[in-house]
Parts: structure tokens; C-alpha cells; sequence
């Protein structure tokens, strides 16, 4: 496949994580067989993405034109706020409902931070990241501040800025190196104090079983999961791309948060193998706020990155 093919896939297959995920959220059941089955936390429709794709478009929009702008960022956030999502992590509607603009939002996730120190480190941030890493390709100091301060909008844990910093770097290297392993490259990017607990952590997910990183609402364990799921799913010799739906369908056995940990695994997994590695009737089924659907995901990722040399 061609990079082309692979900016193409990223935020497509972010979206097809979380759609495939949706339906499996917080199930207390063992997960079988995983499809688009839609349900889950919401009357979400078989094919329709729930808030982390919803949370990525936003920041995808602006992207397209030109900039990661935290406040015009924010602004599409509350938008998407105010039009009563039926799944929304608790930091994010927390910090969300309590601003009248977007200007204001990281003060008030800082202060949240400040008087809840533990609530701030959810996934929330990392399963919007995608875009990031679209908008400022080639440029690692341009992704990490940029994912760092996007975080930052809902999410003031240093840990949550730093997962969104690894991830986005990651999905530079698939989209421009055809690796899986490129988060491995973001560490010299992260404060010197916080290197080593990233390095053991990557270490974790690298060595699995998957099965261990749930629950995984907490960003480094949502991060090793979908490390884990795409580490540790074997890549098809004869048809290397499939591993692109397998690495999902691992994501989601995984449990707890199944629709994030998928959404974070696919940025990763359509940035390195493609959107022509999404099988067709996923990409057929794709749609989600605000009225999109899968070819409009594709047409934004190609918008951001725009005539970048590629
Ligand atoms: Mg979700």
C-alpha cells in the first residue's frame, strides 16, 4: 500500500475500532465472536462510531484547515458536547460542562486535576489522538506539543499528554515508515522523570498476554492494550494486511473499554497497513456524528495533511 493509502486508513480505522468496539463496552460477558453489532452504552446503530471517533473528527476539522488551534479545537468539542452524546468519559463531561468557551477548557481540567488528582489520567485524550499525528507528519516536536496540549484540553495528567505524545509519534512512523513500532521512538521526546515508566510499561504490553491490560480506562493501560493487541497478533504471511483486522478483533477481546482500546489500536493499525486493508462491508457500515461516514473520513485525512511532501 502506498502512504497515500496509509494517511487514508489512519483515521478510518480509528473509526472502525471504535465502531467494532461499541457494542462490546463494559459487557460483563465473555466476547466471542466480534462484529459491527452496534448497542453498547448508547442506541448506537451496527457501523456507528461512538465519541472517540466523534472527538477525532474535531480535531481532523480543524486540522484541514491548516492548524491545531486548541481553541477552535475545543469549540468543536463543546459542539459535540452539546449534542447529548450517549457516551462520554467521565473526565471529558466533567470538564466540558463546565465551560462556557473553549478557552477556558484547560484551566478547568488543570483545576480538576488539582482537586482530583486521580481522575485525570483516563483514556479520554489518547482515543482522539490520531489527527495529531496527520497534521504535523515528519515533525516530531510539532506532533508531541501538539498532542501534548490537545491532551491537555480535558485531560491535565501529565501521563494522559504523554500516551497521546507516544501514540501520535507511532502512527508518524506507520504512516511514513511502515512500522508498528515507532512508539518505541517517542521516549526521547517525553520528560526525562516519566521515560522509565513508559519504557516498563511498553516492556509489559510487549511481553502480554493482551488479556492483562484490562481494565484499561486509565491511559497507560489503554495504551498497552492496543499495544498489545497489535504486538502480539501474528502478521499473516500470505496477506499481511489482514492483520489490520485481526489486531482489532484482539483489541476488543481484550474487554472493558472496548471501543476505545479498538479506536486507539486502529489509528495505529490504518496508518500502517491502509485503508485498502479495512474490510469493505466495515467500511460500508461506518458512519457517526456529525452525519459522516467512512469516505469522509478518508477525505478529511487527505484535507490535513493537504500537499505536504510526502
Ligand atoms: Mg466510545
Amino acid at each position: 500500500m502506498s502512504q497515500d493509502d496509509r494517511i487514508a486508513g489512519t483515521l478510518l480505522a480509528t473509526a472502525v475500532g471504535d465502531a467494532l468496539g461499541a457494542g462490546y463496552e463494559f459487557s460483563s460477558s465473555p466476547i466471542g465472536e466480534v462484529d459491527m453489532i452496534g448497542g453498547g452504552l448508547g442506541p448506537f446503530a451496527p457501523g456507528e462510531w461512538t465519541d472517540d471517533t466523534s472527538m477525532a473528527i474535531g480535531i481532523a476539522e480543524v486540522a484541514a484547515g491548516g492548524s491545531l488551534d486548541p481553541d477552535a479545537i475545543g469549540e468543536r468539542f463543546l459542539a459535540w458536547y452539546r449534542s447529548s452524546p450517549p457516551d462520554m468519559g467521565n473526565a471529558t463531561r466533567a470538564v466540558l460542562g463546565s465551560v462556557g468557551t473553549a478557552g477556558q477548557l484547560a484551566g478547568a481540567a488543570a483545576a480538576m486535576y488539582a482537586r482530583q488528582p486521580r481522575g485525570a489520567a483516563g483514556n479520554g485524550a489518547l482515543m482522539r489522538t490520531a489527527p495529531v499525528a496527520l497534521a504535523h507528519l515528519g515533525d516530531d516536536d510539532a506532533i508531541a506539543a501538539g498532542a501534548r496540549v490537545l491532551a491537555e484540553l480535558t485531560h491535565a495528567d501529565p501521563l494522559a499528554g504523554d500516551s497521546c505524545v507516544l501514540w501520535s509519534i507511532a502512527i508518524d512512523r506507520a504512516i511514513r515508515q511502515s512500522r508498528l513500532d515507532g512508539v518505541w521512538d517517542a521516549l526521547a521526546l517525553l520528560p526525562p522523570e516519566r521515560r522509565e515508566r513508559w519504557e516498563r510499561a511498553l516492556d509489559e504490553a510487549g511481553s502480554g498476554p493482551a488479556s492483562r491490560f484490562a481494565p484499561n480506562g486509565f491511559t497507560v493501560t489503554a495504551l498497552q492494550a492496543a499495544h498489545a493487541a497489535i504486538q502480539l497478533t501474528p502478521v499473516p504471511a500470505t496477506r499481511p494486511e489482514a492483520h489490520l483486522a485481526d489486531a482489532l478483533v484482539a483489541a476488543v477481546r481484550i474487554g472493558d473499554d472496548t471501543d476505545t482500546v479498538a479506536a486507539i489500536a486502529g489509528g495505529l493499525l490504518g496508518a500502517r497497513w491502509g485503508a485498502s486493508a479495512v474490510p469493505a462491508r466495515w467500511r460500508r457500515m461506518l458512519h457517526g456524528w456529525p452525519g459522516y461516514d467512512g469516505e469522509d473520513l478518508v477525505r478529511l485525512a487527505y484535507e490535513i495533511v493537504g500537499d505536504r511532501p510526502g
